[in-house]
């Protein structure tokens, strides 16, 4: 952390964290651009979802998710465990409701890879701290080939996964910011946009008050 001669300044240390919730339709490029996103900026996180869905090849426990069984995960539901959760292509996925909170409590960002149902629950709950952003393919026929070149699913899951994704593309009104990710590089940009914008907004800043407040004493 750089510091102001042996003090943090105020918008390292008292920052109100806001969460940003990121959906697309499978193959639109979301993953990679919110790994990139968190990779960046050591103060968002990324949170990791519970899923029921059996892991893919080159998935890693508690890295792209943690793996849970339907009992495990209804038994997390009863329990209250989730800050929202939702049924995807007939698995379950939910996002641990006690990590998003420390790391809001304590300044940070957090960033959701989530699909439209989460996004709007998690917006409900918390309307003045989320933003939602959509990812958008530039063309179904992109969105195929970028299934298949990935190469993790079965013609039957891509097909799947496709059909879903118009469903997911319906909801795209319902998002603060839509990108279309037509070049990888020029949609980091913009999500990278986006977040540091939000960052500014006055209501994130709690210190700002004091701030002003301060700026005069200095003369
Ligand atoms: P996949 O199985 O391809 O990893 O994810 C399928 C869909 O579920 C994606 O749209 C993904 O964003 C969404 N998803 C992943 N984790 C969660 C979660 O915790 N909650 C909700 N509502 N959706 C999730």
């Amino acid at each position: 952390m750089s510091s102001d001669g042996d003090h943090p300044r105020p918008w390292e240390t008292q920052r109100r964290g806001m969460m940003l919730l990121v959906s697309s339709p499978a193959g639109a490029g979301k993953t990679s651009l919110s790994r990139r996103l968190v990779a960046d900026h050591g103060d968002l996180m990324l949170s990791i979802s519970c899923t029921t869905r059996a892991p893919r090849p080159g998935e890693e426990e508690g890295r792209e998710y943690f793996f849970i069984d339907r009992d495990t995960f209804k038994a997390r539901i009863d329990a209250g465990e989730f800050l929202e959760w939702a049924e995807v292509n007939g698995n379950l996925y939910g996002t641990p409701k006690a990590p998003v909170m420390a790391a809001l409590e304590g300044g940070h960002d957090v960033l959701f890879d989530i699909d439209w149902q989460g996004a709007a629950q998690v917006q409900a709950k918390a309307p003045d701290d989320s933003v939602k952003v959509f990812i958008l393919p530039p063309s179904w026929s992109d969105l195929a080939r970028r299934l298949h070149a990935r190469a993790q699913d079965s013609e039957e899951v891509i097909t799947k996964r496709l059909i879903l994704g118009r469903e997911e593309i319906t909801h795209w009104a319902e998002y603060d910011y839509v990108i279309v990710n037509k070049n990888f590089d020029r949609a980091y940009a913009d999500l990278g946009h986006i977040y540091r914008a939000e960052r500014m907004k006055p209501g994130r800043n709690p210190w700002l008050p004091d701030f002003v407040k301060g700026l005069g004493e200095e003369e």
